[in-house]
């Protein structure tokens, strides 16, 4: 069955639909070309279009085109209307961001994770964080939509909780969803970090046509967020793209999930830190369990690897042929036009590291006589996570999606 949300959406699948195509003509649209845009009739554009601007969220702008005829009236996003919080969960921060109706920052926080193994006082800790954001932009509390959670896997979706990431030590079956919106009386959503990064490309994105990618995370984990047709992928329980245990011709630590040959490993900030100390760039008797973001031995690495250090440069070569050839296997799979790296630890890696990618992803990839796939860094940077949880709330609220059929009134 079909499951609702708690989180409204504002007014029916044509409402989406002329709202998308509004949001996505950044110098104004005209009521005409809305109704070539949406095959919808004049009628009905305008209809939905006179709700839209008394709603606050489009309004119009009459401009003076040159030559004869009288001035266009054009209509435009209301920016500012409303807004939406993303929260990023990560083991070591917590990042924050507000976003405004075009998915722009307009105000951000990063927060070190309170003690390990305290889920309760993180929660709470949250919801403190989310009205500091909220006072600090000094943004009217009922413009917000609601809050969306990234957090890594593995979660339960739909019962809210985070069930026990392996980096979160404490977090075995954490419900998330629930006191979070209780204490701080908004609807809150919650999906894995990587799928949210994916919702956060998708939102970006000035496609015309429907996306099909593939975007691969790089956090203090190794994960791949999936849309296919326009769509996001989310599986039976939302938690697709564990693609950091694909198996690698490789000799690394042992992963948590038990076994030896984690593609994931081979990238994992404790194995690159150890070839670094055998290669002599990084001084003996590193922490090898500090597996935050905030690592700064595998940070040093990077920047050498960055400023050609060959040693440095050979370790990431030999850590991206193994990530490249599971991408590969996620392209073959999927059948994708596209590969996004991003997450926090790419910024660091992207201008080394996209070159051997791309290299390593088009050779396996087995469809490359019928079409390219792109490989690609994404544009958001390293709050993709929180930005991601953000467009959870802008996708769940204004996307035009069949889904919303069931939740909203017919336009
Ligand atoms: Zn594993």
């Amino acid at each position: 069955m079909q499951r609702g949300t708690n989180l409204g959406r504002l007014g029916g699948y044509n409402q989406a639909v002329i709202l998308d195509a509004i949001r996505r003509a950044h110098e104004g649209v005209a009521r005409v070309e809305l109704v070539e845009l949406t095959g919808l009739s004049p009628q009905t554009i305008s209809n939905v279009v006179r709700r839209l601007v008394d709603e606050g969220l489009v309004r119009e702008d009459r401009k003076t085109v040159s030559g004869p005829g009288k001035p266009r009236t054009l209509l435009a996003l209301e920016v500012s209307s409303r807004f939406a919080i993303g929260i990023h969960l990560d083991p070591a921060l917590v990042t924050l961001v507000l976003l405004n109706l075009d998915g722009e920052v307009v105000a951000s926080a990063r927060y070190e994770m309170p003690a390990v193994g305290e889920p309760d006082q993180t929660v709470r800790a949250m919801a403190g964080h989310v009205r500091e954001l909220i006072r600090s932009a000094d943004v009217a509390r009922e413009k917000i939509l609601g809050i969306g959670v990234a957090a890594p896997g593995p979660i339960d979706v739909p019962r809210g909780i985070v069930v026990g990431p392996p980096m979160l030590h404490g977090w075995e079956s954490v419900s998330l969803r629930e006191p979070l919106r209780e204490l701080t009386g908004l609807p809150v959503l919650l999906d894995k970090d990587v799928t949210a990064a994916a919702v956060a490309e998708l939102w970006a994105s000035e496609r015309a046509e429907p996306e099909n990618f593939a975007f691969i995370y790089l956090g203090t984990g190794l994960g791949a967020g999936v849309v296919l047709q326009g769509e996001v992928l989310r599986g039976a329980t939302g938690n697709i793209g564990e693609i950091g245990h694909f198996p690698a011709q490789v000799d690394v630590p042992e992963c948590f999930c038990g076994r030896r040959n984690c593609v994931g490993m081979a990238l994992a900030f404790r194995t690159l830190i150890q070839q670094g100390m055998d290669a002599g760039l990084l001084p003996p008797g590193q922490d090898l369990d500090k597996l935050s973001l905030t690592n700064e031995a595998a940070y040093q690495l990077c920047r050498m690897a960055r400023q050609g250090q060959p040693e440095a440069l050979a370790i990431f070569r030999n850590a991206a042929r193994h990530l490249g050839t599971a991408v590969a296997h996620v392209a073959n799979l999927l059948d994708v036009d596209r590969i996004v790296f991003g997450g926090p630890w790419w910024e660091g890696l992207a201008d080394f590291a996209l070159p051997m990618l791309r290299q390593e992803v088009q050779e396996q990839f087995v469809a490359r006589a019928i079409h390219e796939v792109e490989v690609t860094g994404s544009g958001l940077g390293t709050e993709v996570g929180a930005i991601g949880g953000a467009c959870l709330v802008l996708d769940q609220t204004f996307s035009p999606k069949a889904s919303g059929l069931l939740l909203g009134n017919p336009a």
